[in-house]
């Protein structure tokens, strides 16, 4: 090889190089542990040094909204908490929590109070307000769970004035633990989009909205079989969408060996029993994380009423035995595992 030979393969050699290397470092990705879960962002195409920076804003974000709507930690959540089981008129210091009390308020009364974020001393009942699952404790008093829906807290009980929060009722006490993730991905992509980063996806323990693309190619999200095991099916995100699933093959406690999920049916104070996954994509997150606990305690009967309530139009539902529902705009979407394909039925259209 002369030398001009050389340097001409030692240039292609160098290019190749910065080609792969160019194409590895277009995707950012970093993990941390919040909400009780692992937060995953991907930032695609933007210099490492950009997209750092905005993670570790996102992160820092979601560590303050952590603590302010946590709902049994010390926090402004459980000030405001303590202050309505005693009756007193509370005022905000944290005004994130007014609209995000706005939003509740709103979805409960689209859910016909199937979502009811009020009812956090039911939940608590049930030993949810606790990060250790696994510890064994009796089963609630069917009592205990009669007198708390005799007082039916509700979000209507609550009275906002300016800065000033009263509920009417004492037996009211807020968990937003079933909308809150959807909520921090809308803020934390409309932040990346402030911080000038337009392809990326904020996944919050399987609850995430994505933007943009990655590359030439949309974003490809995976939604886990509800026995945690696998990957079920892959959806395709088109431009800006969330996709959120309610499950419960996470959390879950058990009582005389039989499993009780985490949702809870407002009307009845009892565990949900029926879906145990509820998959919605919708561009609002908040929207699709409190419809996708609405439609679980909706169940079979009534999901289909409770969705065009909502406004939702991809919905993709499993029952305990495996059976997957899926609306025919949902059907166009998701691609099933072949060899692992599950019993499909096709629903009515939303
Ligand atoms: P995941 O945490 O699996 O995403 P959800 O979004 O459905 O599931 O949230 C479940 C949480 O919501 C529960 O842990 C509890 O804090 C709260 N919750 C349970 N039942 C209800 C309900 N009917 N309405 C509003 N919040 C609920
Ligand atoms: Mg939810």
């Amino acid at each position: 090889m002369n030398q001009n030979m050389q340097t001409r393969t030692y240039i292609i050699i160098l290019l190749i190089g910065l080609l792969v290397t160019g194409c590895s470092q277009q995707l950012h990705q970093q993990q941390f542990y919040v909400f009780g879960t692992l937060v995953g962002i991907s930032i695609w195409g933007v210099p490492e040094k950009q997209a750092n920076e905005a993670i570790n804003t996102i992160a820092n974000d979601f560590q303050i909204m952590h603590y302010s709507f946590h709902a049994w930690k010390p926090g402004a959540l459980s000030d405001l908490n303590q202050a309505i089981s005693t009756g007193q008129v509370w005022t905000v210091t944290e005004l994130a929590l007014l609209p995000v009390l706005e939003q509740a308020t709103h979805f409960y009364h689209q859910s016909n109070g199937l979502f009811n974020p009020a009812v956090g001393q039911l939940i608590n009942l049930w030993g949810f307000h606790d990060d250790d699952l696994s510890n064994t404790r009796q089963s609630p008093s069917p009592e205990k769970i009669a007198k708390l829906i005799a007082l039916a807290p509700s979000m209507d009980d609550i009275e906002i004035q300016g800065n000033q929060i009263y509920s009417r009722n004492r037996a009211v006490q807020l968990d937003f633990g079933a909308f809150a993730k959807g909520y921090a991905a809308d803020l934390a992509i409309a932040k990346l989009h402030q911080l000038g980063i337009h392809n990326a996806i904020v996944n919050a323990g399987g609850n995430l909205k994505a933007t943009g693309k990655k590359g030439d190619n949309p974003w490809l999200i995976g939604i886990r079989h509800p026995n945690g095991e696998y990957v079920l099916a892959a959806v395709a995100i088109r431009g800006e969408e969330s996709m959120i699933t309610s499950g419960n093959y996470e959390r879950f406690r058990e009582y005389n060996g039989k499993r009780y999920s985490h949702i809870i049916d407002p009307r009845t104070g009892m565990p949900v029993q029926g879906f145990t996954s509820v998959t919605i994509i919708d561009q609002n997150g908040a929207l699709a994380d409190a419809a996708s606990t609405a439609l679980t305690v909706a169940g079979l009967e009534n999901w289909h009423r409770i969705a065009q309530q909502m406004g939702i139009k991809y919905v993709m539902l499993v029952d305990e035995e495996g059976t997957v529902y899926v609306n025919p705009a949902m059907a166009e979407r998701v691609q099933f595992q072949p060899e692992k394909k599950p019993k499909i039925i096709i629903t009515e259209p939303l």
